[in-house]
């Protein structure tokens, strides 16, 4: 099986592909669920420090060859997004201001595990530049122990992203301690299965997804 970074190439559908609300904004990106709180990180901080996501403007996944070449991207894995692609098109240099291009340096060294960069930025390409394009530049095993110390080192604040099942992270903790069941901070079928209860008894569409409007019944935010 083809396979880049050491994370196999899905066909459209994949499981291993999960479809993620950028937190603050309008904007949902696909990308491949293992790395997604990296990647999806980013996006919200992109959103926050450099310019807001524009709906319709910003993909993920999608299982193809890098234009003009016959090398899979980092798209066709799950490891690469676009953002407000028609303001950023691809070959164009320098379509972000001074301060944006600083913002956007400033988030790929925050995004650093173990003095690796996890992120590299189309607009940073030798050759040809690709200012919407950022995508995950490490192999998959830096890429994973980076994830799961994201969810102990940096915390998402509860109720600040939507959780669902193979979410990981001290959210997941609260959200289970709210369910009254152990709090080990993975998102697994049991915890699913009492929050689709507990959504059930609060009036709430059963659906075991803990989005904004299930934090809010539950009492927080
Ligand atoms: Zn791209």
């Amino acid at each position: 099986m083809a396979s880049l970074h050491g994370f196999s190439i899905e066909p459209w559908g994949s499981s291993k592909i999960g479809n993620f609300k950028v937190p603050g904004s309008s904007v949902s990106l696909t990308v491949r669920k293992e790395i997604a709180p990296i990647l999806i990180g980013f996006c919200r901080d992109f959103h926050r420090e450099v310019e807001p996501l524009r709906k319709g403007w910003c993909w993920g996944f999608n299982p193809k060859k890098i234009e003009g070449s016959n090398s899979w991207s980092n798209h066709a894995w799950g490891g690469a997004v676009d953002l407000n692609a028609p303001r950023h098109p691809m070959g164009k240099a320098n379509t972000f201001t001074l301060g944006e291009r600083a913002a956007i340096d400033r988030l790929l060294k925050k995004y650093t595990f173990k003095g690796q960069r996890l992120i590299r930025a189309g607009k940073d390409y030798s050759g040809r530049k690709d200012d919407m394009h950022f995508e995950i530049n490490v192999s998959r095993s830096i890429a994973l122990a980076a994830v799961a110390a994201l969810g102990t080192a940096t915390p998402v604040t509860a109720g600040s992203r939507t959780l669902r099942r193979g979410d990981k992270g001290a959210d997941v903790k609260v959200l289970q301690s709210k369910l009254g069941i152990k709090a080990d901070g993975d998102f697994g079928p049991d915890t699913e299965a009492k929050l689709k209860a507990k959504q059930k008894a609060l009036g709430l569409e059963p659906d075991g997804v803990a989005g904004p409007k299930t934090w809010a019944k539950l009492g927080i935010k």
